[in-house]
């Protein structure tokens, strides 16, 4: 079974409400869905994080010219040919982010061949129904007293729809950050919470919020420090007690490599559409596990992304095992996001905050041709 047909589709969608965090606001989301067409008809679809426009050109250009009549089942065959050819000006980056989708096409295209879900090609599931945790708590842009309440009281809606975890962002400026890091224990007593930067603090900054979190019985501190700086996280890991959680930045088994070697993480984050797609994110798992270390995906974008995460997840083996192990929850943005919410004809189930794992073959999600006409800006097809 050959690959006959590589189609991308940059996908945009103009946001009711602006959101923001420390790095950036947005008033649109954009996206690169990709469809892998065999000679046999059919097909499979995968999805890339990071710039639509620039990464629809890495892979409808140089990534899916190389691998037009490859065998289609040969995943890591296909990953390892498109590395090499160019491994020697794209080790990481916006070419990675191509990699990554269209190897999780491969994997979908994979799962519909054989009649086997994702999860099940992933060597099979621990669980049918996989805990989330529900991101949101975005800045807007209102003065802090009245942005505080607002953002408690999306907290809240969460905890009533069913969450039993969810992530705020921090990182506007320090005293704010705490006064909400305070406020959201104080309105969700009971919820695990975790707290998100986006590396926005320098070390001194990092160990005053992170003792505030400690204090306050957080579960993680995610990307507290850049990314740039893997020296600094062993010196912040020293002075608290709770997990430090990154890598949606970082990329390949290569990289997570020496994040686990510079110490200090101790929850590795690789986004399936970004790290190198599902079979760079099974390396490093292995990694992570051979250091004692669990992976929960970053998970931003629409469907497939997340259900790859929730197969990823309903994979995983819970680092060290134990009668009763932590959960490992399943990210979920529950910010405004069309291109998640009306664009598939069948998606991912989310009751009570956690996910069902879908058993049909593949990811399991399917896209409405029809829907997905409204949000396509530029596509190409390359045979
Ligand atoms: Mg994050």
């Amino acid at each position: 079974m050959k690959i006959e047909c590589i189609k991308t589709h940059h996908l945009r969608c103009h946001l009711e409400k602006p959101f923001g965090f420390s790095q950036w606001s947005y008033a649109q989301r954009n996206v690169l869905v990709i469809e892998i067409i065999t000679d046999t008809g059919i097909s499979g679809w995968g999805e890339c994080y990071g710039p639509a426009d620039v990464t629809q050109s890495a892979v409808s250009n140089f990534y899916a010219p190389r691998i037009i009549g490859s065998d289609a089942l040969a995943t890591n065959v296909i990953w390892q040919h498109m590395w090499r050819s160019s491994l020697d000006f794209a080790r990481g980056g916006i070419m990675m982010g191509a990699m990554s989708g269209i190897d999780m096409a491969l994997w979908d295209l994979k799962g519909k061949v054989l009649g086997l879900s994702v999860s099940e090609l992933m060597g099979g599931r621990y669980r049918d129904v996989v805990p989330c945790y529900a991101t949101g708590m975005y800045f807007q842009d209102l003065p802090e007293n009245e942005l505080l309440p607002l953002l408690v009281k999306e907290a809240k809606g969460y905890a009533n729809e069913g969450f039993a975890a969810m992530k705020i962002k921090v990182g506007k400026n320090p005293n704010f950050d705490e006064k909400l890091i305070i406020a959201m224990r104080e309105a969700l007593p009971s919820t695990q919470l975790m707290a998100d930067s986006n590396h926005a603090y320098d070390l001194p900054e990092a160990i005053k919020i992170g003792r505030v979190l400690d204090k306050q019985n957080y579960v993680w501190f995610e990307e507290p420090l850049s990314p740039e700086h893997g020296n600094l996280f062993k010196q912040l890991h020293e002075k608290l007690d709770l997990t430090i959680a990154t890598g949606e930045c970082e990329q390949t088994r290569f990289g997570f490599m020496k994040l686990i070697e510079s110490g200090g993480v101790s929850l590795l984050q690789p986004d399936l559409a970004y790290c190198g797609g599902p079979s760079e994110a099974l390396k490093i798992r292995t990694l992570a596990s051979a250091n004692g270390i669990n992976c929960i995906p970053h998970v931003w974008g629409t469907m497939l992304n997340f259900a790859a995460a929730t197969h990823f997840l309903a994979s995983a083996y819970h680092e060290p095992g134990r009668a009763e192990p932590k959960s490992l929850f399943l990210e979920y943005d529950r910010t405004e996001n069309p291109l998640r919410d009306e664009l598939y004809d069948i998606a991912i189930e989310v009751q009570n905050g956690s996910a069902r794992v879908p058993t049909t073959p593949g990811l399991g999600v399917k896209i409405d041709i029809q829907a997905m006409k409204q949000f396509d800006i530029n596509n190409t097809e390359t045979r």
